[in-house]
């Protein structure tokens, strides 16, 4: 059995294919090309990340060259199966195309494929990412899968299928891995924080699987994450918590309350956030963004305002019962709602509320004029799917964008560092001084990065850095878990991410800081405090962290 020290995904990373969460399909399909020994010598994988298509390339790769084979699944046990599963069998090669993108490293593979097998039998070539290829590349394989050796197999595997040449698909049996369903994904999330011993409620299961695109990996990190962060039982509100998602549910509950011109529950949701010592700023933010969401629905306009599937559905339901007028005068009130003088005080947001409830229609003006919280999900231009087609993992990123690429990616956005959706405004309402603006600009700060990072995101690592300050012009970030510092750091050691981190900086503070990472007083650090270090697992995960760090990045899609 693996060691506690594993991350989660890779230590529950399917051996079997029968252990594949929600590709029956496919998995069926190769059980029995194994079993009646109709192996091909290419397959194609498509699908986006997390859906399994390397942990079923590997388990392929075992089951073809397992030495007693049952049903078409691998033993697990043999000689070839043990050295496929620890990594260190010669005749599985495994290669990263956005790493190895260019024809030397194609040409070199051809040549090494002419020699047989060094113990199994046979030679298995699992490239991702495949599409990350340059065009010569592609020629030279092309070249091999034309006449490959008997001994030979190729997995590729990719998550963007349009970008591989017609020609080397036509030479590969194709397979279609679909996104996991909310309910395998969840029942799978179930059984892990089972057998790890943890509880975690089943909402807190959902919201994790919602929030991961259908993607297990992404599913099985955040959970890994959640865990380490909080004390269990973890509850639904952690993960919120976690993904920074608490204030944009009230805005949600509240926009309801006014296209549904609930005064009560209006007022009532504003005060909960209020006596929650929740920011009120945040939330007003919230509600003005998603009452323009509501009226570009209204008007067809908003195609891709950047939100989940799940916020989008419940905004897609709110068109209906809002009318134009009446959602515009809302916009209008709720966006003039001055919150600056008094940013503890909820009379602004109240009074608000009964207005856009009471007050008659006014004549629409053409285009709501509207101060900056309404415009930001205009900047939420960079295709980023309501919940399709996550962006790549910056590991993928060749350092050197190739020409190839420069064709195929939209300008100035490349995929581990999207254009930060909220435009940081620099008018006369935010805080000239460093650590009040560093406050003011906080929320926005991880909005902007939260598709950003490779395991990891940024935004959800900083929603659990809850102590921030600038000293003598450095950034103080202080994590009050060490994992959670250490996760930052390796993630900012990944110089995409770096670079998508500094640029938010700088839009948020106008100008670029030193940014040190601390462990919070009191807890953490070196030494074990506090009621959720007791926990075993914890402790273990804890540890785990900082191991991570020294491990090599693996990709497991
Ligand atoms: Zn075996």
């Amino acid at each position: 059995m693996p060691s506690m020290s594993e991350v989660f995904y890779r230590k529950w990373r399917p051996k079997m294919l029968s252990d594949v969460v929600g590709q029956e399909p496919v998995t069926k399909t190769l059980r029995q090309a194994v079993t009646l020994g109709r192996v091909a010598h290419a397959y194609l994988f498509c699908g986006s990340r997390g859906t399994g298509k390397t942990s079923t390339a590997r388990i392929l790769a075992k089951a073809v060259n397992c030495l007693s084979p049952v049903d078409g699944e691998p033993d697990n046990e043999c000689a070839i199966c043990q050295s496929i599963n620890e990594g260190r069998a010669l005749d599985l090669i495994e290669i990263d195309a956005a790493s190895n993108r260019g024809i030397d490293d194609i040409r070199n593979l051809s040549d090494k494929i002419r020699f047989s097998p060094n113990e199994a039998r046979y030679k298995v070539y699992i490239i991702d990412e495949v599409h990350m290829l340059t065009e010569p590349a592609f020629n030279a394989l092309l070249k091999t899968l034309e006449e490959p050796p008997a001994h030979a197999i190729f997995i590729l595997a990719t998550t963007e299928a349009h970008k591989v040449p017609l020609t080397i698909i036509s030479r590969c049996q194709r397979f279609d891995f679909r996104r996991i369903p909310l309910d395998r994904m969840v029942g799978k999330l179930a059984h892990i924080s089972q057998e790890e011993g943890v509880e975690v409620s089943e909402d807190a299961l959902r919201l994790i699987a919602r929030n991961s695109n259908g993607g297990l990996r992404d599913a099985e990190n955040l959970l890994e994450q959640v865990v380490v962060s909080y004390d269990p039982p973890v509850t639904e509100e952690n993960v919120r918590d976690l993904l920074g998602l608490g204030g944009d549910e009230m805005a949600l509950d509240l926009v309801e309350h006014i296209i549904g011109k609930s005064i009560a529950e209006g007022i009532s949701t504003i005060n909960q956030v209020s006596s929650q010592g929740n920011d009120l700023r945040q939330l007003h933010r919230g509600v003005v963004e998603y009452l323009r969401a509501v009226l570009l629905l209204k008007t067809r306009a908003g195609t891709d305002l950047g939100y989940t599937e799940d916020v989008l559905s419940r905004l897609e339901s709110l068109t209906g019962g809002a009318d134009m007028a009446h959602l515009v005068s809302a916009l209008k009130l709720f966006a003039s709602a001055d919150l600056r003088r008094d940013t503890s005080s909820p009379l602004p947001l109240e009074l608000a509320m009964v207005e856009s409830a009471s007050a008659p229609a006014p004549v629409l003006a053409p285009v709501p004029v509207v101060q900056r919280p309404v415009q930001r999900p205009v900047a939420a231009a960079p295709p980023r799917a309501n919940a399709p087609q996550p962006r790549p993992a910056p590991a993928y990123q060749p350092a050197s964008p190739g020409p190839r690429q420069e064709m195929t990616a939209p300008p100035a956005s490349q995929p581990p560092a999207p254009a930060p959706e909220p435009a940081f405004s620099n008018n006369g309402e935010v805080p000239s001084e460093p650590a009040a603006r560093l406050e003011y600009q906080w929320r926005d700060i991880t909005r902007s990065l939260r598709h950003v990072g490779s395991k990891f995101k940024l935004g959800a690592l900083l929603n659990v850095c809850k102590e921030r300050d600038v000293v003598d012009g450095t950034i103080v970030l202080k994590f009050t878990h060490k994992s959670n510092m250490e996760r930052m750091q390796q993630e900012l050691e990944n110089p995409e991410c770096r670079r998508a981190f500094n640029d938010v900086m700088v839009k948020a503070m106008d100008k670029a800081y030193e940014v040190r990472l601390t462990v919070a007083n009191g807890s953490g650090g070196g030494t074990m405090q506090g009621a959720s270090q007791k926990s075993p697992l914890v402790r273990a995960a804890q540890s785990m962290g900082a191991r991570v760090l020294a491990e090599k990045e693996e990709e497991t899609s």
